[in-house]
């Protein structure tokens, strides 16, 4: 067993927290007050290759392990977790679900462009009526020979109003079930295709979340990934390795708020003392510290199953768990240190606290990963 990361995985590691730091941190309260996308910034995250990383780089992407990308992920969330959501739907889920289940002219003509950070994607799985429970799609694909119409409504997608290709989940056959579901790679510009008002959001505010509305829009059949009805299983592989990325998001602001935490608990003093040496502070510190370094060796543990082959449902969903609640955790704790000062804009831990919230709920809520858990190890 090695836990030490390759010399390669170092520099990776290196450049995401010089872009964090350099090029994230300045803008970051702005952009989280006036809900301003990252546009610039997910440029330069293209020119690093961060957008694309696990991709062959015959398709334009960086070609790197899960565990590099988790490194990346950890340290833009450290700092702003509206940007590594954007790199966390693109490469978890756009980038590989095309990757892995495309055809090559849909890899040629789509994936290329996402994996350099051309275009970015979304992933709109997401209903009114359909969050935790996927199979209830509302959304219509019908099949007219060589094309697919396309109905319905998609709810809280991220990148939406940004974004240029959209992988759809919508219902062919509804007798079918879940097996009647397909994947449909959408256009944006298509006509009939609206993007609705951006969503007034608590945390991640950096990032556009949308409805997008869809109404008679004509997707032609080559735009469908895999074989008829594939759509369900799609969606919930894709899904499985999207986990891994939003634990990382979710290891990296708990990392984020802890360190912060740490510093500032050295250099506050109340009482004739630095606030450190109160253990009621010394032993808060001391929880964060461990808690977070059982989250990074589950979401570790769950990149290595993928990069190895090993099924990675349970790895993944115990990592986006465990990390999503210490994240929500440390963020608490952090403000708590922090005292007044944590309550405002300037020391940054009230926006990771408010960032941390959602890693809770989306690419499946707690409750759902609890049920992933138990049934795999009932099973
Ligand atoms: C900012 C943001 C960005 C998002 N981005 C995307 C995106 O890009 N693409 C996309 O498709 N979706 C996206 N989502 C949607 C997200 O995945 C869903 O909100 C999430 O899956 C929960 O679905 P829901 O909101 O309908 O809640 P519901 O499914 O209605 O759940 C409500 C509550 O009931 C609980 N619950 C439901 N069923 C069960 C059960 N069987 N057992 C126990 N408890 C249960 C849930 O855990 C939750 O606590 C995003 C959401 C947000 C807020």
């Amino acid at each position: 067993m090695d836990f030490s990361l390759t010399e390669e995985q170092k520099l990776i590691q290196r450049a995401a927290r010089d872009f964090a730091q350099n090029e994230l941190l300045p803008g970051v309260i702005e952009r989280d007050e006036k809900q301003l996308f990252p546009k610039e910034e997910v440029r330069k995250m293209g020119e690093l290759g961060f957008l694309g990383m696990m991709v062959n780089p015959k398709y334009g992407g960086s070609g790197l392990d899960t565990l590099s990308y988790v490194l990346v992920m950890e340290e833009l969330s450290k700092v702003d977790a509206s940007s590594s959501v954007i790199v966390s739907v693109n490469n978890s889920l756009v980038c590989w679900g095309l990757e892995t289940f495309g055809t090559e002219s849909q890899k040629e003509k789509y994936l290329k462009k996402l994996a350099t950070g051309e275009i970015i994607g979304t992933f709109c799985l997401s209903e009114p009526e359909a969050g935790s429970d996927a199979t209830s799609q509302k959304t219509t694909a019908t099949d007219k020979g060589d094309h697919y119409l396309l109905n319905g409504t998609k709810n809280w997608i991220t990148n939406g109003s940004s974004a240029d290709v959209h992988l759809v989940i919508a219902q062919t056959d509804k007798d079918k079930k879940y097996r009647g579901i397909n994947a449909l790679i959408v256009e944006k510009g298509s006509e009939g295709f609206e993007i609705g008002p951006k969503e007034n959001k608590l945390g991640i505010r950096g990032s556009d979340t949308h409805s997008l509305i869809f109404n008679d829009v004509k997707v032609p059949k080559e735009n469908r990934i895999g074989k008829d009805g594939f759509g369900f299983k799609f969606a919930m592989k894709t899904l499985a390795g999207g986990r891994i990325g939003i634990a990382s998001q979710a290891l990296g602001i708990a990392t984020g708020a802890y360190e912060l935490a740490l510093k500032y608990a050295q250099e506050r003093k109340a009482f004739g003392t630095e606030i450190s040496n109160h253990q009621a502070i010394a032993f808060k510190l001391a929880d964060m510290h461990t808690q977070i370094q059982a989250a990074r060796h589950l979401v570790y543990k769950s990149a290595w199953d993928k990069d190895m082959g090993n099924n990675y449902d349970l790895s993944g969903a115990m990592a986006k768990l465990y990390a999503s609640q210490v994240a929500m955790e440390t963020t608490i704790e952090a403000v708590q240190i922090h005292g007044g000062n944590g309550f405002v804009k300037d020391y940054h831990v009230e926006r990771l606290m408010r960032d941390a919230k959602i890693t809770q709920i989306y690419e499946g809520t707690s409750e759902i990963q609890k049920i992933v858990i138990s049934r795999s190890i009932l099973n």
